[in-house]
């Protein structure tokens, strides 16, 4: 057993789908980075939800609404507390990180013009690439890429060369999905701000390892997905210093997000709503709330120390395997382990791993820059949550050596 606090065997109790089978064989659930699973104790708020207090929010007055538009605001300041954000009208609620990005990437339009440059990491996934992409598209600003190293770590040297008076913008994940990097967001922040540019960093992968202090970080913007952090697909926050949301236009326009409405001018409501239009995902919000109080009752220090432990040891016994190379060997990782085998494809591996009842990913994990970086069509990616075991480790070493005895 590895040296931890925690208790694993109990922990995944809370997780009936890990006690499932595939294709007769105990799951081994290790595409983490991809979505995380969701304990008893959220699932039941979300019945719970539905079986008791479904309405819409802050519009009805009956009991109903009341109560769902309490717990929805709960979670706000739960969601608040967690990242220590100053203000909870700083919490915007989203579907997840792609929409966040995009929704301040959209709002940047008016604020940027041609010659303007905005700073993207090597390592991006594609939803924090291709919506700046379309921002320099409309506004004749100047995409540049802060280059990597083959370890998979950021050049710093080259990030402080490429900032300069022109620099506006600058975007980077907490942690990078393909390759588990954490990135010194610190040195990011404090950079770009010299220069007076505002700095979104992606969090979606960092946040169920991570418990950033936002206000600490001093960051412009964060995004995260709840569906990482052991929360329901389709809901997510994006965090923005009150300064910036006050100035960014609303993203999209109906109901929920006005003051008042005649044909002839519309005026905009206070923050949050004027970035929540429509219906939100009122049982998510609260889900996502759930969910944060669900990892915090493990406690994210031994999350944290109990995922290295476990990343120690997958690295170490995959190494073992003659041929297997791993991308990504930064000194600050979260527990991601992306590799192939040499003259093997994999997808042939993932595929006979699937077989054997164990999930990873394959391909270019949405990040087709970082592949082309490395010149491979993708990889294989295990990536390991607090709820998975050593002896689970050991299944995938094992399926891994049978997958290339089958395939070479
Ligand atoms: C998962 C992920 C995203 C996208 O999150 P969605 O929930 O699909 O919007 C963006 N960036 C990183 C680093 C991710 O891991």
């Amino acid at each position: 057993m590895l040296e931890t606090s925690l208790d694993i065997q109990t922990i995944r109790k809370d997780f009936p789908i890990l006690g499932r089978t595939v294709h007769g064989q105990p799951l081994v659930y290790l595409d983490n980075a991809a979505t995380s699973q969701t304990p008893d104790q959220v699932v039941n708020v979300i019945v719970d939800y539905y079986h008791r207090y479904n309405a819409n929010i802050h519009r009805g007055v009956h009991t109903l609404s009341q109560e769902a538009t309490d717990a929805y605001e709960v979670a706000r300041q739960k969601i608040q507390k967690h990242f220590h954000i100053g203000k909870s009208h700083e919490v915007i609620f989203t579907s997840g990180t792609t929409h966040g990005i995009n929704l301040v990437a959209t709002g940047f339009t008016s604020f940027l013009k041609k010659g303007d440059e905005v700073l993207v990491s090597a390592m991006e996934h594609h939803s924090n690439i291709v919506p700046w992409q379309m921002l320099c598209e409309r506004t004749g600003a100047i995409l540049k890429v802060i280059p990597m190293n083959v370890e998979g770590e950021l050049v710093m040297e080259e990030y402080h060369n490429l900032l300069s008076e022109n620099t506006k913008l600058v975007f980077c994940n907490h942690v990078s999905n393909a390759l588990g990097t954490v990135n010194p967001i610190e040195e990011i922040i404090e950079g770009a701000h010299k220069v007076g540019a505002a700095v979104l960093i992606d969090g979606a992968q960092a946040a169920a390892h991570i418990k950033a202090d936002l206000q600490a970080l001093d960051v412009d913007f964060y995004t995260v997905s709840a569906h990482k952090m052991c929360g329901p697909t389709g809901v997510g926050i994006l965090y923005g210093k009150e300064a910036w949301l006050n100035k960014l236009p609303p993203y999209q326009g109906g109901g929920e997000m006005i003051a008042e409405v005649t044909f002839e001018k519309t005026t905009y409501a206070d923050l949050p709503h004027k970035f929540e239009a429509g219906t939100p995902n009122i049982c998510g919000g609260i889900a996502f709330g759930a969910a944060l109080d669900y990892m915090n009752g493990i406690g994210f220090d031994a999350i944290a120390q109990y995922e290295d432990e476990l990343l120690q040891y997958a690295t170490e016994r995959l190494l073992s395997i003659e041929g297997l190379k791993i991308y990504g060997t930064a000194e600050h990782k979260t527990s991601v382990i992306s590799f192939n085998i040499e003259g093997v494809h994999p997808y042939d591996i993932g595929t006979i791993l699937d077989k054997l009842g164990i999930a990873v990913r394959t391909g270019h994990h949405c990040a087709q820059p970082i592949m082309d970086f490395y010149k491979i069509p993708g990889t294989v990616r295990a990536s390991f949550s607090f709820y998975n075991t050593k002896e689970e480790v050991d299944k995938l070493v094992e399926g891994v050596e049978r997958a290339k005895n089958m395939l070479l």
